[in-house]
């Protein structure tokens, strides 16, 4: 029983491993990479240890080599998607660097589509299959997104300046789900989603420096709701994505930066240890889950944990100058997984 409660577990979080390949002018042959196996394992070298203690073994459901293609990635989390579509909740992330590819794996390098992300593959094959089953269910598609920067989660798609800024939980969802009160907007097409999204990131932008500079220390999630009607029993469910891309995990060092970026960084510190310690306490399946430590994990709370699955994509960057950054992103996956 014990054993099938822990494979059980296993089922819901599952921690993927992206290594992004050199970018053109890198040097090729500084890499901390020494292994990439078929079963997940990733071997790390130490640039500055010679020998059997320069080097750590790490383990994930699964690693994708810098070859790996975006439609590779998403056909491997097809399943995990469609599952919103039977009312299951799901919580997507992309961990790691700045640099490190985490916009590259949930929204893509362009808009173009061989280059798409998860989020665009995920809303076009909903689309995708909720029109194959029309003739026995019909799905009603929404999408919120909202940014949460130094512990303020702002709506990125409302049209008023004023209304942004989101204190307020709505809890009174029928099936119990806390969300931000953020604007829904209904979609019916990938195109509209695209729309959107282009909205969404100028809305990131406004009050900021560089969009780049912005995007790295904040969380921006994109919440998919799908609600089901079976046509013929005239059941109902409801289904949640949730795919995030989070902020940078660099550590800075406290005598580097002060002012509003100690502040950015503590604030970022503060929600991904927060997060880790709630994924933590899930596979622990302890009896207290820690959600309330930061507003990331609060606006997640009814989908991490439960019947719901989480994936994280731990994302690596090959470079040697990367190491101690890459070590510590991986410690934090180990711990997670
Ligand atoms: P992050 O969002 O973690 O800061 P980015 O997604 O912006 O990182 O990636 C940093 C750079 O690396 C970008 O120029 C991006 O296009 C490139 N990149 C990341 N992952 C890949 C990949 N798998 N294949 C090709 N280029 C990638
Ligand atoms: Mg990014």
């Amino acid at each position: 029983k014990l054993f099938n409660e822990v494979q059980e577990l296993k089922g819901n979080i599952r921690v993927y491993c992206r290594v992004r390949p050199f970018l053109p002018g890198q040097d090729k042959k500084s890499t901390t990479i020494d292994y990439m196996g078929e079963n997940g394992e990733l071997l790390i070298s130490n640039p500055f240890k010679q020998g059997k203690d320069g080097h750590r073994m790490f383990k994930f459901n699964k690693v994708f080599n810098p070859f790996a293609s975006q439609a590779e990635v998403f056909s491997d989390i097809q399943p995990l998607i469609r599952s919103v579509l039977d009312g299951f909740n799901v919580c997507i992330f992309a961990y790691g660097q700045t640099g490190s590819g985490k916009t590259y794996t949930m929204s893509g390098p362009s808009t173009s589509k061989q280059d798409w992300g998860v989020n665009y593959r995920a809303l076009n094959d909903l689309f995708d299959i909720s029109l194959s089953r029309r003739n026995a269910f019909s799905y009603e598609v929404g999408v919120q997104m909202v940014e949460i920067y130094n512990e303020q989660v702002r709506d990125l798609l409302s049209n008023d300046i004023a209304q942004r800024r989101l204190g307020i939980w709505s809890t009174s969802q029928p099936n119990g789900l806390v969300v931000p009160d953020a604007s829904l907007h209904p979609v019916k097409s990938t195109s509209d989603v695209l729309d959107l999204m282009e909205i969404g990131q100028a809305n990131r932008a406004v009050g900021s420096t560089a969009l780049n500079e912005r995007s790295s220390r904040s969380h921006s999630i994109l919440t998919v709701h799908v609600r089901g009607l079976d046509l013929k029993s005239g059941s109902t469910s409801r289904g949640c994505l949730h795919l995030i891309d989070l902020a940078g995990s660099e550590r800075v060092e406290k005598s580097e930066v002060t002012g509003d970026r100690l502040k950015e960084a503590q604030y970022i510190n503060k929600s991904l240890s927060a997060l880790g310690d709630v994924i933590f306490a899930l596979a622990q399946k302890s009896a207290h889950v820690p959600y309330r430590n930061s507003k990331l994990t609060q606006v997640l709370q009814s989908s991490l944990g439960g019947q719901a699955k989480t994936l994280m994509f731990v994302q690596i960057n090959p470079d040697v100058e990367s190491y101690s950054e890459t070590i510590s992103t991986l410690k934090f996956a180990e711990r997670v997984s």
